[in-house]
C-alpha cells in the first residue's frame, strides 16, 4: 500500500484535521519520523531494543489443539502477548520514544483508556529517563486500578479527566490540548493508528515488525503464505501491523474483528467500520460512530481496548477497497472464546484478542483443511481476569 499521500490520505480518509496551533507540532514530528525512518542508525537501535527489551522476535505458535478443535484451517498465533508489558503496544511506544529522545525532548504525555497504551508509555519512559504524564478518564481510573498503580511505580503521573463521559475520547482531548501548549519540549505518543498525520503512518511504521516476522515465520513453517489473516480492531494497529506487509499479496485474505458488545443499538457496542459512517474525530478523516447530529456516540465493549468510538483512517480505505473485510463479535462470545482458548491452550488471552479467537471459532470449521490462518494474539490477559469473574458470574458460573 503506497499511503498514505504527502497530506497524510489514505484514499479520501486520514488527513489533519486540527486547529492552526497544532501545526507546527506535527511539522516537526513529520520531519523528524521521516528522516529517522530512512536512518540505519536508527533502524539498528530500534531493533535492539525491540530485541534485547520487548524480546522479539516472538512465536509463530501453531494451535493445534485449537486447530482441532475448529476442524478447518491450520491455526498460527502471533504471540504479542509474550512482548515485555504482555502486549503490542510497547512496539509503537518505544519506538516514539526512541524519536522523541531523538528530537531533544524530555516529556512524554499520552492517552490512555484501559490503561494499557499508558503503562506502555510509562515503561519506554521510564527506560529513557523522560518525564511521563498519562491523561485517563475519571471512569477509567476507577475501573482501571492495577495499571493506575502500575503507571505510578513506573513513575508516571496520571493525569484524572472529568470532562465528557470521562473515559478515552476526552482523555484524547485533553492530551492534545497539552500538546498544543508543549511541544517545544513534549511529545505526544498517540496509541493507535488514529489522529492526525503523521500518526496513522508513524504507528503502523512501528507496528509493522509484528506482519514482518509472522511472514517469515510462516514461510518457513509452511513454505506458503497464510489464506486468511485475523485481528481484533481497536484504533487498529495491531491489525495493520500484522497485515501491511502481506497487503500486495493479493490472496492472502484479511478481516478485522470489531466490538460487538451487548449488541447493535447506539452505546451497546464499538462496531465502529460495521456501524458507524465517515466523520472526524480527533484529527483525521475516517469512519465514526456517531448520532444522526454528528455527535460522538458512546461506546461499550467487555474488551477496554476496543472501547473507541472512531477507528484508523488506513482501516476505512481498505474497507472502501474492500482489500480487507470487517466483522464484528459480541461480548460474550468474546467471553466463551476467552475461555476455550484458556483451557485448549493453556494461554489466557486479552479480552480484546479474544474477539479474534471467537471469529476463528465462528467461521474456520467453513474453511478448507489445511487452509492457513495467522492471527494475531494482541496480548495477554492477565489484566481482564477480574472483568471475566464478573462477566462469569453475571451469566451464572462458568
Ligand atoms: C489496545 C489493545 C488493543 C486494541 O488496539 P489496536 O490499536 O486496535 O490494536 C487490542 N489488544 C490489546 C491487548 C490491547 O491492549
Amino acid at each position: 500500500m503506497n499511503m498514505p499521500d504527502t497530506e497524510g490520505y489514505f484514499g479520501e480518509f486520514g488527513g489533519r484535521f486540527v486547529p492552526e496551533t497544532l501545526m507546527p507540532a506535527l511539522e516537526q514530528l513529520e520531519g523528524a519520523f521521516e528522516e529517522a525512518s530512512d536512518e540505519h542508525q536508527f533502524r539498528r537501535e530500534l531493533d535492539y531494543y525491540l530485541r534485547e527489551y520487548v524480546g522479539r522476535p516472538n512465536p509463530l505458535y501453531y494451535a493445534e489443539r485449537l486447530t482441532k478443535l475448529v476442524g478447518g484451517p491450520r491455526i498460527y498465533l502471533k504471540r504479542e502477548d509474550l512482548n515485555h508489558t504482555g502486549a503490542h503496544k510497547i512496539n509503537n511506544t518505544l519506538g516514539q520514544v526512541l524519536l522523541a529522545a531523538r528530537m531533544g525532548k524530555k516529556r512524554i504525555i499520552a492517552e490512555t483508556g484501559a490503561g494499557q497504551h499508558g503503562v506502555a508509555s510509562a515503561t519506554a519512559a521510564a527506560m529513557f529517563g523522560m518525564e511521563c504524564d498519562v491523561y485517563m478518564g475519571e471512569e477509567d481510573i476507577r475501573r482501571q486500578k492495577l495499571n493506575c498503580l502500575r503507571m505510578k511505580l513506573l513513575g508516571a503521573k496520571v493525569v484524572p479527566v472529568n470532562t465528557g463521559s470521562k473515559t478515552l475520547k476526552d482523555a484524547t482531548n485533553e492530551a492534545m490540548r497539552d500538546w498544543m501548549a508543549s511541544f517545544d519540549n513534549t511529545h505526544y505518543i498517540i496509541g493507535s493508528v488514529v489522529g492526525p498525520h503523521p500518526f496513522p503512518k508513524m504507528v503502523a511504521y512501528f507496528q509493522r515488525v509484528i506482519g514482518e516476522e509472522a511472514r517469515e515465520q510462516i514461510l518457513k513453517a509452511e513454505g506458503r503464505l497464510p489464506d486468511l489473516l485475523v485481528a481484533c480492531v481497536g484504533g487498529g494497529s495491531n491489525a495493520i501491523g500484522l497485515f501491511e506487509p502481506f497487503m500486495k499479496d493479493e490472496d492472502v485474505r484479511m478481516v478485522g474483528v470489531e466490538a460487538g458488545g451487548r449488541g447493535n443499538a447506539d452505546g451497546e457496542h464499538a462496531a465502529t467500520l460495521s456501524l458507524g459512517r465517515p466523520g472526524v474525530l480527533h484529527g483525521s478523516k475516517s469512519f465514526v460512530l456517531q448520532d444522526e447530529d454528528g455527535q460522538t456516540s458512546p461506546v461499550h465493549s467487555a474488551a477496554a481496548g476496543l472501547d473507541y468510538p472512531g477507528v484508523g483512517p488506513a482501516h476505512s480505505c481498505l474497507k472502501a477497497l474492500n482489500r480487507s473485510q470487517y466483522t464484528s463479535v459480541g461480548d460474550a462470545e468474546a467471553l466463551s472464546a476467552f475461555k476455550l482458548c484458556c483451557r485448549s491452550e493453556g494461554i489466557v488471552p486479552a479480552l480484546e484478542s479474544a474477539h479474534a479467537i471467537a471469529y476463528i471459532l465462528r467461521e474456520g470449521p467453513r474453511m478448507p483443511e489445511n487452509s492457513l490462518l495467522v492471527m494475531c494474539m494482541s496480548g495477554r490477559g492477565d489484566k481482564d481476569v477480574y472483568e471475566v469473574e464478573e462477566l462469569l458470574n453475571m451469566q451464572g458460573g462458568g
